[in-house]
């Protein structure tokens, strides 16, 4: 960490320490609030807060403690503040998405995953800033302003949950909500210099998170370190009723993690190894591999074939469901409405073309016309075909193995305004990420060294519903790591 983090912040202790220190009576949880809250005002600079749920949070803590004090009992994360990436659903503050269509929106009930973390006693602080709609690598997009990287003020803290990323690094709480289309957690965990965990597909209820992309949308927790993340993930996994695509969680704990890796077999990804991969980042990804073998496990190279085509199918497959999901935003229902419209028709128009900034229209744009009649089968079912083609394809390789290794992102923190004018650029930040997302796997970010002060993270993939083995690789890996 560079001199710019204020040294003096002690680092949190482990979420179930700080919980169990709570039930205790040790620690109070409104001194836990005003902690965070303080950190929070002292690091405005960075810009990974669009607003604080403060009010909301110290009712909480103080009603938490009273529960305490009176020998109630308490949940599991009883009294730990976090922050929510402002495309969650909460009360206490606006949830904006870091939209302008969305400014001035009051959610009227909260997403599944802020409902588990508050029934175990969590308590969240503030709304963290995002590429609005979570559309972007770097935060720039968001509509509000643009976070800097914990480590270097002038370099972007990867996207989309780069608020989430920065505020977990910074302290500002012990951890931080995320979601992950293609990489929005795990790229801000590989910049930022976290853990981030992008559960299988469903595991995590998508229910009041504003939608992006439904048939690749996960919710998960970006924090300092894995058991945390196991923590957090048990919390909120699991069947929601008000999510139809949510699968049965592991009946067996998340936290309860195995410690041996002799037996297992890693593949290294080919494709992510090879071209287009910064050589600096690069030797940090293969010392990361060395430490692994060293731990026990066979190491061998894995190719898939369909690969290199997993970028252009995301950047098809993602804008068409993102064309769906952003039509709701009419101007008639929430959010921003253009008020001198003439008819219906100029105020949906106005409403749209004043409120969504212009990362969300160029998908609009490419979505729209990906699925016109004529283009459909030129694109989109041809996109859709690459993606079934890739899940055999990561079936048949896990059939060798059992995780898959690599890169999370083929460089480290790129400058703030390097890739701005150049959409292409910035989509190729995301080549290591997305095909987790296609495919429906869980895949985690996990700090692994440095380029010259700047993180980067090591990304390890699993099988469908092997979470709990991919945060066991993830534990051990961050036990033996040579940094
Ligand atoms: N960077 C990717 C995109 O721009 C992924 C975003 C995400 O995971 N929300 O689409």
């Amino acid at each position: 960490m560079n001199d710019s983090v204020p040294s003096t912040w002690d680092k949190w202790d482990n979420i179930s320490k700080i919980a169990s220190d709570v039930t205790k009576g040790d620690v109070k949880a409104i001194d836990l609030v005003n902690e965070s809250l303080r950190r929070i005002d002292l690091a405005t600079e960075y810009n990974s807060i669009i607003a604080t749920t403060a009010e909301r949070a110290k009712q909480r803590a103080v009603m938490i403690d009273d529960s305490i004090k009176a020998g109630e009992k308490v949940g599991r994360l009883a009294g730990v503040p976090f922050i929510a990436k402002d495309n969650y659903l909460t009360f206490g503050a606006e949830t904006t998405a870091a939209s302008n269509i969305l400014k001035g929106f009051s959610a009227p009930y909260q997403a599944t995953v802020i409902e588990r973390l508050e029934a175990e006693g969590a308590i969240c602080v503030a709304k963290a800033n995002l590429d609005a709609f979570a559309h972007g690598s770097s935060t720039e997009n968001s509509d509000f302003f643009t976070t800097l990287n914990p480590h270097d003020k002038t370099r972007v803290p990867g996207g989309s949950s780069g608020g989430s990323g920065t505020a977990t690094v910074l302290g500002l709480a012990p951890f931080a909500l995320g979601t992950d289309t293609g990489g929005s957690i795990r790229l801000p965990a590989s910049f930022c210099g976290a853990v981030g965990l992008k559960p299988t597909y469903g595991l995590t209820s998508r229910s009041g998170v504003v939608a992006m992309a439904s048939s690749l949308d996960c919710m998960g927790p970006i924090t300092t370190n894995v058991d945390d993340a196991a923590l957090i993930l048990d919390v909120i996994a699991g069947k929601d009723e008000l999510d139809s695509t949510t699968i049965m969680r592991d009946k067996q704990s998340y936290t309860q993690l195995d410690s041996d890796l002799s037996g297992k077999v890693i593949g290294v990804v080919k494709e992510y190894m090879g071209e287009g991969l910064d050589s600096a980042v690069k030797s940090v990804i293969i010392k990361a591999i060395n430490d692994l073998e060293a731990a026990g496990a066979t190491i061998k190279e894995v190719s898939l074939l369909s690969l290199p085509l997993a970028l252009a199918v995301y950047y098809i497959v993602c804008p068409a469901e993102i064309s769906s999901n952003l039509s709701r935003y009419d101007g008639q229902r929430y959010g921003f409405s253009y008020e001198d419209a003439k008819n219906l028709e100029d105020s949906y128009e106005s409403s749209r073309s004043i409120g969504f900034g212009a990362e969300a229209k160029r998908r609009i744009m490419i979505g729209t016309y990906v699925l016109s009649s004529g283009y459909y089968d030129a694109y989109y079912k041809k996109a859709q075909t690459v993606r079934t083609k890739l899940i055999n394809e990561f079936n048949t390789a896990f059939e060798s193995v059992d995780f898959l290794v690599g890169p999370t992102a083929p460089n480290v923190a790129f400058e703030i305004g390097k890739n701005n004018d150049d959409p292409l650029q910035m989509y190729l930040t995301d080549i290591m990420t997305v095909a987790a997302n296609l495919v429906g796997i869980p895949a985690m970010s996990i700090p692994a060294g440095d380029v010259d002060g700047l993180p980067v993270g090591l990304q390890i993939m699993a099988t469908s519903n092997n979470d709990r083995e991919l945060l066991s690789i993830a534990k051990i890996y961050e036990e033996v790591r040579s940094i």
